[in-house]
């Protein structure tokens, strides 16, 4: 489908439901501790979104089965919640999640640490959440749309770390998967012009050791082939005359 850009008013609706999701994943990162299922945290994602008026965007998007992807340690994306699985002190959780508020949908994703985690898994995870950093500075009206794909890559790339790139960003507006696709590495193309009123939902997938990944046979959850460490972070954004809009970090402030 076509690259939208966004009226004045659906702004506005992007922003509230960007607004409510950022509510549901500061909760959720404070709820994280040992012993808690991932089953459970979908449970209170999804009672959350709910509570909001809203429609949780991932459960039953092609059959997924659940509110919000929850992906432990070497799995990257897509995990499915579970009863029978805890989390442990010293894992890592990424968690994906996204509603639907009035039409508008919203689409953010955060890794946490379960209790003290190595010095080593710290670190993916903050080169992971820099990375979206350093690729939205490129976000700006007159930019290619790889200038940001480039910069992600850039950044991340002298860690020694692999960029998933089977799995890439996407525009999102009345739809949870919009054009244009936003990978998170280096393309030879540029890329279209990016205009005010776009929004993209930006979301590097890193890996500590290969870029490479897998399929389980639950044809959802995506593992890191050589079973490192993959953290994700995610933000839906908004293209403006200046400096972009982090629609899911509404506190966010350019200094
Ligand atoms: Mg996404």
């Amino acid at each position: 489908m076509a690259v939208t850009v966004k009226s004045e008013r659906e702004i506005e609706l992007m922003r509230e439901s960007c607004r409510l999701l950022s509510i549901v994943h500061q909760k959720l990162g404070e709820a994280i501790h040992p012993g808690m299922t991932t089953l459970e945290i979908d449970e209170m994602g999804e009672q959350m979104i709910r509570d909001f008026g809203c429609v949780p965007n991932f459960k039953d998007y092609n059959g997924f089965p659940a509110s919000i992807c929850v992906s432990v340690n070497d799995e990257v994306v897509h995990g499915i919640p579970s009863k029978h699985r805890k989390l442990h002190e010293g894992d890592i959780v990424s968690l994906d999640a996204g509603l639907i508020y009035k039409g508008y949908h919203s689409d953010a994703a955060r890794t946490h640490a379960v209790g003290n985690v190595t010095p080593e898994a710290q670190k993916l995870m903050d080169v992971t959440k820099q990375s979206f950093f350093e690729g939205i500075k490129m976000a700006r009206a007159g930019n290619h749309l790889f200038d940001i794909s480039a910069a992600i890559d850039d950044y991340v790339t002298p860690f020694g770390y692999g960029i998933v790139k089977e799995l890439v960003g996407h525009g999102i507006g009345t739809h949870l998967h919009e054009d244009p696709q936003v990978p998170n590495f280096r393309q030879r193309r540029k890329g279209l012009i990016l205009v005010p009123g776009m929004t993209l939902a930006i979301e590097p997938m890193i890996n500590m050791g290969t870029a490479d990944v897998e399929w389980m046979d639950d044809d959802w959850t995506v593992v890191s082939a050589d079973g490192s460490l993959s953290a994700h972070y995610e933000n839906t954004i908004l293209i403006t005359e200046g400096d972009p809009e982090i629609l899911t970090l509404p506190d966010f402030k350019w200094n």
